[in-house]
């Protein structure tokens, strides 16, 4: 029998699967894709900021932070993270929005400056194409990571720890024994003394298999990349009025997104291609951003499936007394995940309190209306 399986080989999954063996468990994690950090996690913009509303939220990136460098000294790869700064920008409705950012950021000795568009043109001639009223709060400290990458690396550590890794392993069903849960899906079903669910925009269609519930609606969001003539420098871009970012992703090309689709999406039949509405909004949009997208084009787009919760904080804990769950990102979970899935799986073994304002059964599994989880407003 496993000590602890984990389900779900995101950068949730795999960072829990981590932490746990890091505490002495027998753990096997199980992917339905071929490779680990292959669904939302893959899909991601990879932004990293410390631009978020809430206070747990801001310690979960600083941690985070610490996790993604470790991992990328460990693996002797610097492409895994760039420390790429981003600029939001604010129109004139907006400005004392920054301004309230700034000061609270500054507050926390975080590097943040309020600068004006002249400014900001100084400093990247791409943004002179931004309207001259716009305020522009600069992160230098923001980063850019590759997640997928990050999962890749912390999965060769953990295997090398003894964690077994099987993809291509859809789990199908759970059933809940005296004294274990029986994992069914190919070959034998799997008994496992504990299991933790971070099955992303899955874990609520998962635990269900074992009559249990969750607050969690998977909903859709999408990016695009974008070709770009050489010779531009510029910096993550995120722009509140219309809530457009922009990625640099090497000298060629750029990762643009805005098209979060909020209401209910079935994970395994959503589409996963852009929406024309979505490539049409970015076609208008982008060349306001960065003098590069004027004559940039569109070379992909795609949808991920992301977890809704009704208070925008994640489901973190027991359902059951073996049945442990992480879930519930709402869209930004790449920058927390290194951290939240090191206390899921902390949390799993007892090696760390269950919080009970994470807890999963806090809230009943009822109907709510999705809101997007990285705004500036609590
Ligand atoms: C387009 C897009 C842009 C985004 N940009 C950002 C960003 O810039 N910054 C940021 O912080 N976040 C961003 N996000 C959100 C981020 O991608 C997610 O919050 C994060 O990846 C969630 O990680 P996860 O491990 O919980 O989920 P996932 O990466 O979805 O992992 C869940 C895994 O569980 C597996 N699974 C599901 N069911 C089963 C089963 N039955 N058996 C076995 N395995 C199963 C899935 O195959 C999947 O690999 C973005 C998301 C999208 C879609």
């Amino acid at each position: 029998m496993q000590d602890l399986v984990v389900i779900g080989g995101g950068v949730w999954g795999v960072s829990a699967a981590k932490a746990a063996v890091d505490e002495g468990a027998g753990v096997l994690l199980l992917e339905t894709r071929l490779g680990v950090g292959s669904e939302a996690t893959a899909k991601a913009g990879g932004i990293v900021t410390d631009l978020l509303w809430n206070a747990e939220d801001q310690a979960w990136v600083e941690e985070s932070r610490r996790l993604y460098a470790a991992t990328s000294e460990w693996a002797r790869d610097a492409t895994m993270l760039q420390r790429l700064g981003m600029v939001t920008l604010a129109d004139p409705r907006r400005h004392h929005l920054l301004k309230a950012q700034a000061a609270a950021l500054q507050e926390r000795g975080i590097p943040a400056e309020l600068c004006t568009l002249n400014e900001l043109a100084h400093e990247f001639p791409d943004l002179s194409v931004v309207a001259p009223d716009s305020l522009g709060l600069w992160l230098p400290g923001d980063w850019h990571v590759n997640p997928t990458q990050y999962c890749q690396i912390v999965a060769d550590q953990a295997r090398r720890q003894g964690v077994e890794i099987r993809t291509d392993h859809r789990v199908r069903r759970l059933r809940i024994e005296a004294g274990a849960v029986v994992l069914e899906g190919p070959g034998e079903p799997i008994r496992a003394r504990r299991v933790l669910i971070a099955a992303g925009a899955w874990t609520r269609r998962l635990v269900a298999t074992a009559g249990l519930d969750l607050p969690l609606r998977p909903y859709r969001v999408q990016l695009a990349s974008l070709a770009i003539e050489p010779g531009h420098h510029f910096p993550m871009v995120w722009d509140l009025a219309t809530d457009t970012y922009i990625v640099p992703d090497g000298p060629r090309a750029m990762l643009a997104g805005d098209g979060t689709r909020l209401w209910e999406h079935d994970p395994d039949t959503y589409d996963q291609n852009g929406d024309r509405d979505f490539l049409d909004g970015l076609a208008e949009h982008v060349p306001t951003l960065v003098a590069a997208g004027a004559r940039a084009h569109v070379v992909s787009s795609w949808a991920g499936a992301v977890g809704a919760t009704p208070d925008r904080r994640p489901l973190l804990g027991f359902l059951e007394e073996r049945v442990a769950v992480a879930c519930g990102d709402n869209g930004f979970g790449v920058m927390r995940g290194p951290a939240i899935g090191r206390l899921a799986g902390r949390m799993a073994m007892g090696a760390e309190s269950v919080r009970p304002h994470l807890d999963p059964k806090r809230l009943p599994p009822s109907e709510f209306a999705i809101r997007p989880g990285f705004t500036l407003e609590a």
